[in-house]
């Protein structure tokens, strides 16, 4: 089998839950190998090696973090280049973050080949080689996409398969690179790092808990945030929540918001308008409260409570303190 490359998200050295998802899924079509554009850090190699990494390939040089997407792009480019040589390259896999996104669909125009986007799953084609699938109208339609020709490139939200150990002693390879002019014409001049909230990062959350305009007001969020901690879900809004200035924007889902899809995501006063279902519709299982049995939302729930969302969250919190205790 040819090398899946797949290009790691470590933020501040920490390997995340998506990267492993992503070696977890080249598995299906190809021996993994992983692509690091900072430092290796033992750490971070021994659990790309315990996620299945046989190679790992280190670009430790300063224009890869300090510029914006194009040098990762050149990165990625050589060592694809350098498989592909010798006709050892089955596929590329990023994630599903806008600089992700970005540096895949690059990625596949210098490699001459296709991209498939928002992925929510990969699986083996008959012929061995990667079938992308995609969740599609507000899940209503199962898109499964082949590529003809060319390096299959896929960029593939979080949660799309629960990542699995596959030990092997990955070799670490340095990569050199002398990255073009034009690459570094955009330079970050500065990071302001997200504020802990102790909750898990809401793109990444395999819970999210979320909540509009029902709520009525900001201290109602309060609510979600007590069934958000139980389940250790991240806290999600509505922009009408968030316009009414009652949680930050960082938090909202949408279509001018974050884009989630945890395996459960729990909305309480929220209708369901087009715009937010963008951003959650590939949830795996959808929970709703809304006190209005028509609420669109209502079309995309797999468990639904027709109630006031203040009467029903407290319920619902005591349950789960009950069935712990
Ligand atoms: P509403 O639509 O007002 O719904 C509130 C819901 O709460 C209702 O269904 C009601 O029945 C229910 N409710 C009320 N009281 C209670 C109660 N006590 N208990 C239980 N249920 C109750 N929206 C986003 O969310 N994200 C986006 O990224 C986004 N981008 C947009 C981009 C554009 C260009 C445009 C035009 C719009 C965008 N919107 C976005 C706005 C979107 O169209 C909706 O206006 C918004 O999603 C509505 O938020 P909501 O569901 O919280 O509020």
């Amino acid at each position: 089998m040819s090398h899946v490359l797949v290009l790691v998200d470590a933020p501040e050295g920490e390997v995340r839950k998506s990267t492993l998802e992503l070696l977890t899924l080249a598995r299906r079509f190809g021996r993994p190998a992983a692509v690091v554009l900072q430092a290796a850090d033992p750490a971070a190699v021994e659990q790309l090696g315990r996620y299945g990494a046989e190679t790992v390939y280190v670009v430790d040089d300063p224009a890869a973090r300090d510029f914006l997407v194009a040098p990762t792009v050149d990165a990625l480019a050589r060592v694809a280049g350098g498989l592909l040589k010798s006709g050892d390259l089955a596929g590329v896999l990023t994630g599903s973050s806008p600089d992700a996104k970005d540096v895949a669909a690059r990625l596949a125009v210098r490699l001459g080949s296709g991209v498939v986007t928002d992925a929510v799953n990969v699986e083996a084609g008959d012929d061995g080689r990667p079938v992308a699938v995609q969740s599609a109208f507000a899940a209503s339609y199962v898109v499964r996409s082949r590529f003809p020709a060319g390096v299959p490139v896929i960029a593939v939200k979080p949660n799309a398969v629960t990542p699995e150990e596959a030990p092997v002693e990955p070799a670490v390879e340095q990569v050199q690179i002398s990255f073009t002019d034009l690459g570094k014409g955009a330079r970050i001049t500065s990071r302001t790092p997200r504020e802990a909230s102790g909750r898990p990062e809401l793109t990444d959350a395999s819970v999210v808990v979320a909540g509009g305009r029902g709520l009525g007001g900001a201290e109602a969020f309060a609510l979600i945030e007590r069934v958000a901690d139980q389940l250790g879900a991240a806290v999600g809004a509505s922009r009408a929540a968030v316009d009414a200035g009652w949680y930050p924007h960082s938090h909202q889902i949408g279509q001018t918001g974050k884009t989630v899809s945890p395996q459960l995501y729990l909305a309480a006063g929220i209708s369901g308008a087009i715009q937010h279902r963008a951003g959650m519709q590939t949830s795996k299982t959808v929970v709703v409260v809304n006190k209005d049995p028509d609420a669109p939302i209502f079309e995309l729930s797999d468990f639904g409570v027709v109630g006031d969302l203040h009467a029903v969250l407290p319920q619902f919190s005591q349950e789960i303190d009950r069935r712990r205790s």
